[in-house]
């Protein structure tokens, strides 16, 4: 008899990595991150990021990117004017207060 084997099917939707808050498995590039101490908070990589990734987040003090939501497709480094967006090979999972900050504006915008 054959034994079943669990299959994990990949975060393909932004929905799905958020409620996840996993990363798709099948994304082979590392997530990018905002060096803060190097950037001016202009906002142009958050409006670069497509809106199927939507992993880069105003703070108020920081700009910051979402790594389980990133696929690093770089668009967000040719935006930036001061290049400070890393390849980011270390990146730690996302913390729960974050997470609530991002699932609220999915939602704002989702009202729109
Ligand atoms: S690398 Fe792509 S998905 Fe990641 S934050 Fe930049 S624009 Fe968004
Ligand atoms: S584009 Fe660069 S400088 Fe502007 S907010 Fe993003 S990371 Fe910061």
């Amino acid at each position: 008899m054959q034994t079943e084997e669990a299959f994990v099917t990949p975060a393909t939707s932004l929905e799905q990595r958020i409620t996840e808050r996993r990363r798709n498995d099948e994304w082979k590039k590392e997530p990018r991150r905002i060096e803060a101490a190097e950037c001016i908070g202009c906002d142009s990589c958050m409006r670069a990021c497509p809106p199927q990734f939507s992993a880069v987040y105003n703070l108020g003090l920081d700009v910051v990117i979402v790594p389980e939501l990133c696929n690093g497709c770089a668009k967000c480094v040719q935006a930036c004017p001061v290049d400070c967006i890393y390849p980011d090979a270390e990146w730690q999972p996302t913390e729960e207060s974050l997470w609530t900050y991002v699932e609220g504006q999915e939602n704002f915008r989702a009202a729109q």
